[in-house]
């Protein structure tokens, strides 16, 4: 975002001109910024180039990159539709198909007279852009276009420096919807100019390197970076860890770090691919030597670093972005610009059911199938949106998303919204969700509900499980909880116990806590997938399927009753068997399984609702206050908040005090020490009456009970669903335990917590008609 330019070099003027002969340079004393006159009728001067010797001048401030917005928006924008205007539909597959020949396009693909257009309209501009172009660059303009605005030419990788520079507008942007165009402006150019690189923006946007369930995970010791870091920019590890005290961002001090240092030459700019490779290569680097060749990487690419493609790439490394961008944003962003690109003729009031039609196909696509390699191939060489349904679906060894349920507060509650539904009552287990899958050549994997990888996890399930399949069996996804279990006294033992197991590469041998999976679901078999049919299939098909083996794999406990004093003494009775309460699922009427959807279909009624507010809440810990008295050196309490998912923001709910041991308060309060931040992140939303002592990242869900919720002036949870002014907090809320299996975007949403408020007791006795929502949410 910097305007400086070289001078030895075009400015951005000129790739907004119609063609070469337009553009007349004028001759320039080397001390002075190039001024290009477009088609004799306005002078653009570029800006000044006091940066010339200085490469790694510090991160412009907000005010100068205001100053560079409105410099690109007021200057070449017509002209650069004008000389677009004939091309009425971007490439974008068929970007491969051209080859660029000097100044010249040849097309390869004679029936597309798109390109022919193209041909005739010489694109020399794209041509000339150079790396000056990419301080220049800007995402957010207004009526961008994919091509004239964009900083790289045709078929050349995409620089590194144009991603950077999206990622610093998304940070400094607050609002969704922007920050969705500004990324999906920056995506519409990839798939324009360089296809092939969409997918590792992609993943650097996500700040990933490949699918959650890979476990090729991202995060680097600091040790490693800071050292690197040092050696690269001549400071002391000393002098970077007290810059990383004060400032809290180790992304920031080594972007100021790299801008006070002169360097001889100025190095071969980085790409995205190439950063993406190597951030790869760190990432499954192991055993002997592998934190020195660690080093010796990021060290190369550090010193290749301008601007702020430092602080981006040691954030990317750290695993924190911290540019309030999720994933469910990304791939919004991702559909738009696939949209975008190939209605670019559409107004845009005609453009936006396609919009919201693709947005859906995206999502729903990487429910399916939780691919970036494969939803992005799909979109790129294979067909694009139209194509997902059929390339993005259920497939053995790829997670899906799992259906949830949503929190009832009894029995009156379920026998109301099933009506006349047929439903099955199924024990609640209290364990760890398993999605085992199958393949066709006999391999097995077990998902989480965060379809991490669990299959390392539990070796012993996958030794024995292949017994339990019928011999028609060849491939298969089966949904089910894994539980500890005491295989000699038959008993279920409850989640605490399940999680002392080792979490990955467990050996068979060394394993001291047996388990036993309660198979409720089947979601694909032999070649098909099964969710679009209803409950009561897809469970014959599971018992079909399945050959119980006692204490090793068995089916949910299950009754198909429509009867109060049944469905009461069931769940007595799963409480005294060691499970949560029931599960209860709708059998036929719209009962398809709603991949990652919190669904009315399913319904779960824990017997701890029946006397609290219907279900306890995941909160992220945002903050700490000092304590007092007995709790001098500790913490005596957090700030606790829950996640919008719609405008993607921490919005604080409680203090919480109550519910520690006294060593807990310790243990927990060391583990949060590593995310002490100087400052509250850009999406905590809070008042300044309960700004804590020490603010934290946001990287710890607790799970909370509380005896309420109501309306608060003070947070700010759900403000704004029920009521305008007013936010939602906890009463008497009490320390549960903390989820490690939960990442601070599946904490409790807003709409959840407005959900919970609503049906309260208290207030549907006020308004008898005040029932929850009943759509399914998206999660
Ligand atoms: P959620 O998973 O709904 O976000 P959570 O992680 O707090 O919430 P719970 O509310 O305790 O979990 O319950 C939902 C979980 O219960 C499911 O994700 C699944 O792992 C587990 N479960 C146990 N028994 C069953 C069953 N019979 N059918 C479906 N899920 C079950």
């Amino acid at each position: 975002m910097n305007i400086q330019k070289k001078t030895n070099q075009p400015s951005i003027a000129s790739f907004f001109s119609k063609t070469d002969s337009s553009i007349i340079k004028t001759p320039k004393k080397e001390s002075e910024p190039p001024s290009i006159r477009v088609e004799n009728k306005e002078v653009i001067k570029s800006p000044s180039s006091d940066s010339e010797d200085k490469p790694f001048a510090l991160a412009p401030t907000k005010k100068s990159r205001k100053r560079v917005l409105s410099f690109d928006e007021s200057g070449p924008d017509e002209k650069s539709n004008a000389s677009n205007e004939n091309i009425k539909k971007t490439p974008t597959k068929a970007v491969k198909q051209m080859k660029i020949i000097d100044t010249k396009i040849e097309i390869n693909d004679e029936k597309d007279s798109i390109f022919t257009k193209i041909e005739q309209t010489t694109i020399t501009p794209i041509e000339q852009k150079t790396i000056t172009d990419t301080q220049s660059y800007n995402p957010g303009k207004t009526n961008y276009d994919p091509i004239n605005d964009a900083c790289w030419k045709l078929g050349s990788d995409v620089p590194y420096s144009s991603l950077s520079t999206t990622l610093l507008l998304i940070e400094e942007t607050s609002a969704r919807l922007e920050i969705i165009r500004i990324l999906s402006n920056f995506f519409r150019s990839v798939l324009s100019l360089s296809s092939r690189d969409l997918v590792h923006c992609v993943y650097l946007c996500v700040n990933k390197v490949a699918p959650d369930y890979d476990g090729i995970e991202l995060g680097i010791g600091e040790t490693i970076i800071m050292k690197a870091i040092a050696d690269s920019t001549g400071r002391t590890v000393e002098q970077l860890k007290l810059d990383y005290k004060s400032k809290g961002d180790l992304g920031l001090v080594a972007e100021a770090s790299r801008s006070t240092q002169r360097t001889m030459f100025k190095p071969k700019p980085l790409t995205v691919s190439l950063v993406y490779k190597k951030l790869k290569e760190i990432a499954q680097l192991t055993g002997n030597k592998s934190q020195q060749r660690k080093g010796d990487i990021i060290k190369s690419l550090l010193v290749s670093c301008q601007s702020h493609e430092t602080r981006y790439l040691v954030r990317s490394l750290i695993g924190k972005l911290r540019i309030g961008l999720a994933e469910q944003s990304m791939l919004v962003a991702l559909a738009h610009a696939c949209i975008r690109n190939e209605y670019s003729n559409l107004k845009e009031t005609t453009l936006k059911e396609h919009l919201d039609n693709g947005t859906h196909a995206v999502k729903d696509a990487f429910c399916q199938c939780p691919s970036y390699d494969i939803l992005v191939d799909a979109l790129v060489d294979k067909g694009g949106i139209d194509k997902l349904k059929d390339l993005c679906k259920a497939t053995p060894g790829i997670p899906m998303k799992p259906m949830l349920a949503h929190p009832s507060k009894g029995i009156d509650e379920i026998l109301k919204r099933c009506g006349q539904s047929e439903f099955a009552c199924e024990y609640k287990y209290d364990g760890e969700r398993a999605q085992i899958h199958l393949t066709d050549d006999g391999k097995i994997y077990i998902y989480s509900r965060n379809s991490e990888n669990n299959t390392s996890k539990y070796p012993d399930i996958i030794e024995r499980i292949p017994n339990a399949f019928q011999s028609n069996v060849k491939s298969l996804i089966l949904d089910g909880e894994c539980v500890a279990y005491d295989i000699e006294q038959k008993k279920l033992l409850p989640f605490q116990t399940l999680s002392t197991r080792k979490r990955k590469d467990a050996d068979i041998k060394e394993i001291k806590v047996q388990v036993c999976i309660f198979a409720f679901d089947l979601l694909y078999l032999n070649g098909e997938s099964l969710v679009e049919k209803s409950f009561r299939e897809r469970r014959r098909l599971l018992h079909e399927s399945i050959v119980c083996i006692p204490g090793e794999l068995v089916f949910a406990e299950s009754r198909t009753t429509s009867n109060i004093d049944e469905i009461n003494m069931y769940l007595e009775q799963s409480v005294k068997d060691g499970c949560e309460g029931l599960m209860v699922k709708t059998l036929d009427d719209d009962a398809t399984y709603e991949i990652a959807k919190r669904s009315h279909k399913w319904l779960k009624l824990k017997k701890d609702y029946l006397d609290g507010v219907g279900d306890t809440l995941d909160l992220v810990v945002i903050g700490g206050y000092t304590g007092t008295g007995k709790r001098t050196g500790v913490y005596g309490g957090y700030l606790l908040a829950c996640y919008d998912k719609d405008n993607e923001e921490y919005q604080c709910i409680c203090k919480l005090g109550t519910g520690f041991t006294d060593e807990l308060l310790v243990s927990l309060g060391n583990s949060l020490e590593p995310h002490i931040i100087q400052k509250p992140l850009a999406y905590y939303r809070y008042s300044s009456s309960l700004t804590p002592d020490v603010w934290f990242d946001a990287v710890k869900v607790w799970e909370v009970k509380c005896a309420d919720l109501s309306l608060s002036p003070h947070h700010h949870a759900a403000i704004g669903l029920v009521d305008e002014g007013k936010g939602i907090s906890l009463r008497f809320p009490r320390f549960l335990h903390e989820r490690q299996d939960k990442s601070v975007e599946d904490a409790t949403s807003a709409e959840q917590v407005a959900d919970l408020y609503r049906r309260q007791e208290k207030i549907k006795k006020i308004d008898p008609d005040n029932q929850a929502d009943d759509d399914d949410d998206m999660y």
